[in-house]
């Protein structure tokens, strides 16, 4: 099958989606460039189909330096068997694969940040032409999305799956039912700071079922975190009825987050030194870090405090903050 798109694409993709068996491919992107005149990204993508079915569409490296994703993705893409499968999963394990690349947040190209263009555009630049792509090619094609994100370089969280607050009730519900389907250790209700832009919000405005994630980060992966990506995946196939069995369960907390008593930021640049660690248990207003001011000696230290009751379950990473850097995300447990 090919997809006809109109306006049509600038990506054109070297798998048939509706071809029984695996195909490794990629979707490939004209990128002309000082050192390749006619030269072209080739993102990669895996597509594994066993007749008809639903059809899971999962992505990793949105985010180009978030490494949970992309391990399970390439694992999944490798040892996935279409006899195994009913319906059909295509995985993109690294979707801003210049990014990725680069070991990068945002594209080396164009500066683009795949999480905040999305619809995309066509005509736009490279970064938007995979997010149109996304967005008029794969999305369609898809009755579970799931995007599987981390702190990258600069946040860390617990490891979480999430679904967010929607409009359609129903919809809502079947997000949220996958998103603990997925079996991390927590999974939270989420309310986006600023939805705008984001994958998420393309791939709901079209009533997909959509999981996301935030699985730990530092801009590294560790082998607890991995084997919560790889057993998620699984986990999210199996709840979708692709995989046969049902998903490994273990007990998974439930947490919301909602823009107030969420975040706190950084007033001041400084040194960050902080009270708590990651699951801590907070109260709204305790000490959760100290910025600590590093351009003299004998500045008084600023105290952030938490915004809300419940846990820290996210955090800077790096050592030094600037004015505005999420330094605490606290998540309320259920009662
Ligand atoms: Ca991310």
């Amino acid at each position: 099958m090919t997809l006809d798109l109109n306006p049509p694409s600038p990506v054109s993709p070297a798998v048939d989606f509706d071809a029984d068996g695996k195909q490794h491919g990629a979707l490939r992107l004209p990128w002309s460039r000082d050192d390749s005149a006619w030269g072209a990204i080739h993102i990669p993508i895996c597509v594994v189909r066993n007749g008809d079915g639903p059809t899971a569409l999962f992505f990793g490296g949105n985010h180009g330096d978030e490494y949970e994703g992309p391990i399970a993705l390439y694992d999944l893409a490798r040892l996935l068997k279409p006899e195994d499968i009913t319906g059909r999963v295509i995985i993109v394990p690294a979707l801003n694969y210049p990014a990725f690349r680069a070991a990068k947040r945002t594209s080396p190209i164009d500066g683009g940040n795949m999480n905040r263009i999305f619809p995309g555009r066509p005509d736009g630049g490279i970064t938007e032409k995979i997010a149109d792509f996304v967005t008029r090619g794969l999305l369609p094609l898809a009755d579970v999305v799931l995007d599987i994100h981390s702190g990258g370089k600069t946040l860390d969280f617990v490891p979480f799956a999430a679904a967010h607050f929607l409009a359609d009730k129903e919809q809502q519900a079947r997000c949220m039912a996958a998103a603990e389907a997925f079996g991390a250790p927590f999974a939270v209700r989420m309310r986006e700071i600023d939805a705008a832009g984001m994958l998420d919000t393309s791939a709901e405005a079209l009533g997909k079922t959509f999981v996301t994630t935030e699985l730990a980060g530092g801009g590294t992966a560790t082998p607890e975190t991995a084997a919560i990506a790889r057993h998620g995946v699984r986990n999210l196939l199996k709840h979708a009825g692709i995989l046969d069995g049902v998903p490994e369960r273990q007990e998974t907390r439930w947490l919301t987050m909602e823009e107030a008593g969420t975040f706190a930021a950084s007033p001041a640049d400084g040194l960050v030194d902080y009270a708590l660690a990651l699951g801590d248990e907070v109260r709204r207003g305790e000490p959760v870090a100290r910025i600590i001011p590093h351009g003299s000696t004998g500045a008084a230290p600023v105290t952030v405090t938490a915004p809300g009751d419940g846990l820290l379950i996210g955090r800077h990473f790096p050592g030094l903050v600037q004015t505005g850097d999420c330094v605490a995300v606290v998540g309320s447990l259920d009662d």
